[in-house]
């Protein structure tokens, strides 16, 4: 614990995250997007990618984005929540089954579980790590980049999990979407750091497992936001409504 934390201070003075503070006003249409906040990656016991023992980096996530979804649809303001959701028979390697069709790992936590009828919010089940991937339907047509047209949106807030996984990759593509001007109007793509989390599988654990790839949630975390950041995010560690 001791050297992760000494890595992780030295790790922040030479990868530094500069994040900001986010004001949300009417001026600026702002869609939310939540990514993976199911139980199979959030509640504990829920499933091989779920974390074993309470963790508070994911609790916070989840209570963070729980509280800005029912503000955001309290306003009528667009929110899109991915699902990780995976056929039975369709392994997603390197991973372990997880977030199986059918099963509660693939549902919303349930601090959250209200979106499913909420006509607010559009829901999406993606069974690959890039929500803008898992958006393309048969047809061609991608349910994000429509949700972003429909709607006009000017600025997402991502929040989730992971943050240098799923939430990465997501806004990794979307940047590249938006350069491509794919996503017109969209302008700004804003991750909110508390809102965000990633799982923890300390060198000591990993070492004992076959196969398996050390992940210390801190430091991860903070290589996520560092990523995003140098793709052309926005990071916020503060979110605030104008009007409240
Ligand atoms: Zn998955």
């Amino acid at each position: 614990m001791g050297s992760n934390s000494n890595t992780i201070d030295f790790l922040k003075k030479d990868l530094p995250v500069e994040q900001g503070s986010l004001v949300l006003s009417q001026d600026v249409k702002t869609g939310l997007v939540l990514v993976d906040v199911v139980n199979g990656f959030c509640t504990v016991g829920a499933g091989n990618l779920a974390p074993v023992q309470p963790n508070k980096q994911i609790s916070d996530m989840v209570e963070e984005s729980a509280r800005l979804a029912r503000l955001f649809c309290d306003k009528n303001w667009p929110v899109f929540a991915f699902l990780d959701t995976h056929h039975p028979d369709i392994p997603e390697p390197p991973y372990p089954p997880h977030c199986i069709a059918g099963t509660d790992e693939a549902k919303l936590v349930p601090e959250l579980k209200w979106l499913e009828n909420e006509p607010n919010a559009t829901l999406r089940c993606k069974d690959c790590i890039d929500g803008f991937l898992g958006s393309i339907d048969k047809d061609g047509s991608n349910m994000f980049v429509d949700w972003i047209k429909n709607n006009q949106i000017k600025a997402i807030l991502v929040v989730g999990i992971c943050t240098d996984i799923c939430v990465l990759d997501f806004v990794c593509s979307t940047l590249s979407a938006r350069n491509r001007r794919f996503l017109t109007p969209l302008e700004d793509v804003i991750v909110y750091s508390r809102a965000c989390a990633t799982y923890d599988l300390p060198v000591h654990v990993a070492k004992n497992i076959d196969g398996a790839l050390a992940h210390p949630q801190d430091l991860m975390h903070h290589i996520g936001l560092y990523m995003a950041k140098g793709r052309g995010a926005r990071i916020v560690s503060e979110v605030s409504f104008a009007d409240i």
